[in-house]
């Protein structure tokens, strides 16, 4: 990557830091008046049905997809063609942010970049040059206060931006959207889940491979494996999501925040480009009409496919739930003998739901998760942190709201 600071991307130093307790850095504890975190955190207070109502004109329909995925204007299975290089999956999210200033709809975009001194930390960036989009492909593990670059892209003159984003990120962007006084803010989202510190994931990589250093890229895909690429020389491989170390992971591997979420799909951006219900190829959930006009600007450039939908999800999320109750509660996992492991990893992809079926069991598996971790280590946060679209996706399982644990509506 060119200096940090050249024309056209830059890393604006942010003050600050993050807040105690659950607090993933977004950037709003760095901005001028620090107490807004009360009015923007995913974490404090989140009123989804009240944000959609402003980003999407309406809230989500709790029957079919959207009590799973949130609006939606239309769902889609794409690819960038050609794939961009360097990029997570196809290129499809720095592709579209890219052509946004291309075309002057906007002065600045705000993501973030690799770090020069980790590749795997998120550096906060504005980019004002299309080209430097590319600088910015590709999954980082880690959190960045990139809400923060609020102020200095106003302070730079910018009027409209586009903001590239983690769903927590996004909640506290739509929440403090009206008072940031920009003509215009495009939200293109991905989904997230499991992220850890960019310490943790070096841990992981390390307990992964035995020359971590070598590692260029990661992904969890939806084909039930792990795809590891180097720059060393050596070639690609995949490996069953079975047979990673997992269970060696220390026990707060996972920060609270990404364990209790509630949001998976990013339900509040203009546009949600993800991997999870693509089956092999890019998942895209378009919100809104701000969301489709900017898919339109790829015109040509993406090739589709029709989405698939196989398999049951409900026997999967049923045991997923019951080992989560277990370590929840502090009892060990119930670890798969060694000699069933190749077993179970060569049957997942050929049994396990595939498709939007895949996003769905992993949408429930998470809101789950968020339940089961609060109601052990922070019991009277429910009431105020999980939002009804949570309890509805749980209800089937059995996971109802006890007394005092909220919701309503
Ligand atoms: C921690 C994490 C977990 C994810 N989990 C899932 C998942 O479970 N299911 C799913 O469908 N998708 C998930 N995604 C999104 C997925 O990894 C891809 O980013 C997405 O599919 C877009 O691919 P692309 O080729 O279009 O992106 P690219 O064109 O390569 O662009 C990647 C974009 O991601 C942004 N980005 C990279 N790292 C971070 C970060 N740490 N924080 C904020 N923004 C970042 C960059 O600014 C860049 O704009 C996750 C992303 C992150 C960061
Ligand atoms: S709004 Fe952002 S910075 Fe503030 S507590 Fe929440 S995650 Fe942390
Ligand atoms: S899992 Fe949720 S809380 Fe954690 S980084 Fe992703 S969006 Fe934020």
């Amino acid at each position: 990557m060119r200096d940090a600071t050249d024309a056209g991307l830059t890393a604006p130093a942010l003050r600050g830091g993050p807040r105690k307790g659950l607090c993933t850095d977004c950037g709003v504890s760095r901005m001028a008046d620090p107490r807004a975190c009360g009015r923007a955190c995913q974490f404090i207070r989140p009123d989804y049905a009240g944000a959609e109502a402003r980003v999407h004109g309406r809230t989500a329909r709790t029957e079919g997809d959207e009590a799973f995925f949130g609006v939606t204007q239309a769902m889609l299975r794409l690819r960038l063609t050609p794939p961009a290089a360097g990029a997570q999956w196809t290129g499809i999210t720095t592709a579209l942010a890219a052509r946004l200033l291309e075309t002057g709809a906007v002065d600045a975009v705000l993501c973030v970049a690799p770090d020069p001194a980790d590749r795997w930390k998120p550096m906060p960036v504005i980019v004002t040059d299309p080209a430097r989009m590319a600088e910015a492909r590709g999954m980082r593990m880690g959190f960045a206060p990139t809400v923060a670059l609020v102020e200095p892209a106003r302070a730079a003159g910018h009027r409209r931006i586009a903001f590239v984003g983690i769903p927590c990120q996004v909640h506290a962007l739509r929440a403090l959207e009206a008072r940031l006084g920009f003509e215009r803010i495009v939200v293109i989202g991905t989904p997230c889940s499991d992220n850890t510190t960019t310490e943790n994931f070096h841990r992981f990589l390390a307990a992964v491979d035995p020359r971590p250093e070598g590692i260029s890229y990661f992904e969890f895909r939806a084909d039930y494996r792990c795809e590891i690429r180097y720059d060393d020389g050596r070639p690609a491989r995949t490996v069953p999501f079975l047979r990673l170390p997992l269970s060696k992971l220390p026990a707060d591997f996972f920060p609270m925040t990404c364990r209790t979420c509630v949001d998976y799909t990013n339900r509040l951006a203009d546009i949600t480009v993800g991997y999870m219900g693509g089956d092999g190829d890019q998942w895209v959930i378009v919100r809104n009409p701000a969301g489709a006009g900017v898919l339109a600007l790829l015109d040509g450039r993406v090739a589709s496919a029709p989405l698939s939908d196989r398999g049951r999800r409900r026997g999967a999320v049923r045991g997923f739930i019951a080992n989560t109750a277990r370590a929840a509660g502090g009892l060990p996992l119930r670890a798969m003998p060694d000699w069933a492991r190749p077993l179970a990893a060569w049957l997942q992809p050929r049994i396990g739901p595939r498709g939007l079926e895949f996003a769905r069991a992993r949408v429930e598996m998470k809101a789950a998760e968020t339940v089961l971790h609060l109601r052990r280590a922070l019991p009277r946060r429910m009431k105020a942190m999980i939002p009804p679209h949570v309890w509805r996706l749980v209800a089937p399982y059995g996971l109802r709201p006890g007394p005092g644990e909220g919701g309503e509506g």
